[in-house]
């Protein structure tokens, strides 16, 4: 097999970067080891970041016409504090809207491919990039390319096959699963984020998507520090949860094994909850993914190589958004490539550009970073939903982190709250 750029990995940010290129007249060819529509574990909640890249794909009506959109933000403390901020949410499970991306990225003429799976990069004699061993049916093949894009996603085999790799443990670990509970479904107009004792450091969500299907579930954060103090599991023993193979490198069985258990006491915990499962059933398993956050653990980019999306940790530390900003690398990697074909950049120059680009979000991820200080200290989200509640100006101010028009590391970090406490 041959082609101009080979995308690999076809999620939000490999499907945003293959249909760019094609759209601007590339010939691509974009590979999954999994069939159209699969399944990927995640919340499934696109904030505005999400629907701006879709409509810069030109894609966000067709995401918009299936999605649940949802006006308001719900932030539950610990100690039961709330807060409710407008925003524009929407919700729509990764199975359709993945494959509303790949189909997108066919409609603009790239030719995708499932079943294949990427083993290891092709060099030339300079050692760029220039295509990809994969496996097909068990059968090795070669596919050959000008350049590579690797969008393989939080786990990190693919980044190790393809020597990007710097850091094998993921950012955090996350697990979901899908009540059915329609008749709750009319009520339930907001999307919840719940800050606990038994969630640290993270937070759980539940999120109401279409046909009266929530999805629930709770992510534990800074998992690299934990690594320096975990010993390697020697058993687990919790719910029959899948794992989706991915933090097989570093004792991820036992921190599945205890999110499983904190997961468990969260249902049954949780008043909302509760009522939810009284009125509904789970309908699916309960599944766990790794995220990779803060652009770090990975190299962007080697020569004839890019890498977007969580490959490259382009999900937010503290909120765990990751749709949005997996599309937003995918484009501007696509751009880069563009202007490369355009100006017959060396794979140098194109990595340099692509870079350039990456560098520009980095003050944002960073902010994301200080503001992941409220998942290890849920106290201070007791703080700030305490003044939220008197004050419409600071709801409005946590409403503004939701678009991006404000900066969370000024408001969810203990220097925040201490600004807030002194206001
Ligand atoms: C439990 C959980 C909840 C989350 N909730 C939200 C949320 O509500 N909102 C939000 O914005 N973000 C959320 N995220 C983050 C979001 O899921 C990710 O940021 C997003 O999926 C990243 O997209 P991606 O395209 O980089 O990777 P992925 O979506 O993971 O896609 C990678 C693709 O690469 C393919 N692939 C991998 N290896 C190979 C290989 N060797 N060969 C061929 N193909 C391969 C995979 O099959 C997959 O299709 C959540 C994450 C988790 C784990």
């Amino acid at each position: 097999m041959k082609c101009e750029v080979l995308v690999i990995g076809a999620g939000p940010a490999g499907s945003a970067a293959a249909r760019t290129l094609a759209q601007n007249g590339v010939d691509v060819l974009l590979i999954d080891q999994h069939p159209l529509g699969r399944d990927k574990v995640c919340g499934d909640g696109l904030i505005p970041d999400a629907h701006a890249a879709l409509r810069k794909l030109g894609l966000w009506n067709q995401v918009a016409d299936q999605a649940l959109h949802l006006p308001t933000l719900e932030c539950i403390g610990p100690r039961g504090g709330q807060i409710k901020v407008p925003g524009q949410l929407a919700v729509l499970p990764r199975q359709v809207l993945d494959k509303l991306l790949c189909l997108g990225a066919q409609d603009a003429g790239v030719r995708f491919v499932s079943g294949v799976k990427f083993q290891s990069t092709i060099q030339d004699g300079s050692g760029s990039v220039c295509g990809a061993h994969v496996e097909i049916n068990g059968n090795p093949h070669e596919i050959n390319a000008k350049h590579v894009i690797l969008a393989t996603g939080a786990q990190s085999a693919a980044l190790t096959a393809a020597d990007l790799c710097e850091r094998t443990a993921p950012s955090a670990v996350a697990l979901r699963c899908y009540i059915e509970a329609p008749s709750l479904a009319a009520d339930w107009q907001y999307m919840s984020i719940v800050w606990s004792q038994l969630i640290r450091p993270g937070y759980g969500w539940i999120f109401p998507g279409p046909n009266g299907i929530f999805n629930v579930g709770i992510g534990l954060f800074n998992q690299q520090k934990l690594n320096k103090k975990t010993k390697p599991a020697t058993s687990h023993k919790y719910l029959s949860l899948k794992n989706q193979g991915h933090a097989r490198e570093h004792e991820p069985q036992r921190r599945l094994g205890n999110l499983r258990n904190i997961f468990e006491r969260f249902i049954e915990q949780h008043p909302p909850l509760v009522t939810l499962l009284q009125q509904g059933k789970i309908i699916s398993e309960v599944k766990g993914a790794p995220l990779r956050c803060g652009l770090t653990g990975a190299r962007w980019s080697r020569p004839g190589l890019l890498a977007i999306g969580d490959a490259i940790g382009s999900t937010y530390a503290f909120t765990g958004e990751g749709i949005g900003k997996a599309m937003e690398t995918g484009i501007l990697a696509a751009e880069a490539l563009i202007k490369a074909r355009q100006q017959n950049h060396s794979p140098t120059q194109t990595c340099l550009q692509y870079e350039q680009g990456l560098h520009a979000l980095l003050p944002q991820f960073n902010s994301y970073a200080r503001a992941n200080s409220v998942n290890e200290y849920p106290w201070l989200v007791d703080v700030v939903i305490w003044r939220a509640q008197k004050s419409p100006r600071l709801r409005q101010s946590i409403a503004s982190i939701l678009s991006e028009q404000n900066n969370p590391g000024r408001l969810f970090t203990l220097k925040g709250v201490k600004r807030l406490l002194l206001d």
